[in-house]
């Protein structure tokens, strides 16, 4: 583990490659990739691959946000708390992340701004135990 990037490195409006991305934080291109096996999105219908400022830093948050305090099972990052909260109604949007993660995205039950974490694909049906995925137009079934 080095030392932690810094989301506001890259601008929100830009878009980068992963050489770009690595440069601009500090990082090796191949931290950059693992970024993006582990969740972050990239514009994947564009070669070279970029990957929206606004996603790295949506992506790093979450990521120093998650290992500072540990998200309990049923709880998403509230980025207006800045801390786990139980979802409205326990209801999330599954929204397809990349090929391994899905992003789910809710309502903070307790302050009402969004609230968000980033999950494995493999663990959706365990996460589908505790929230209530709403229907995000197909209808998947586990
Ligand atoms: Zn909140």
């Amino acid at each position: 583990m080095g030392k932690r990037a810094n989301p506001m490195a890259v601008k929100a409006a830009l878009s980068y490659e992963i050489g770009e991305a690595a440069r601009m934080l500090d990082k090796s291109p191949a931290t950059i990739r693992n970024w993006v096996k582990d969740g972050l999105p990239i514009m994947a219908q564009r070669r070279p691959y970029l990957i929206s400022g606004a996603a790295i830093r949506d992506y790093l948050r979450t990521k120093y946000a998650n290992s500072k305090s540990q998200l309990a099972f049923n709880e998403l990052l509230c980025m207006a708390c800045r801390q786990g909260r139980k979802p409205f109604n326990m209801e999330v949007e599954r929204i397809p992340n990349n090929a391994k993660t899905y992003r789910l995205k809710g309502t903070c039950g307790h302050c009402g701004a969004s609230a968000a974490r980033i999950i494995s694909i493999d663990r959706a049906p365990e996460f589908a135990q505790t929230f209530r995925f709403k229907k995000g137009g197909d209808s998947d079934a586990y």
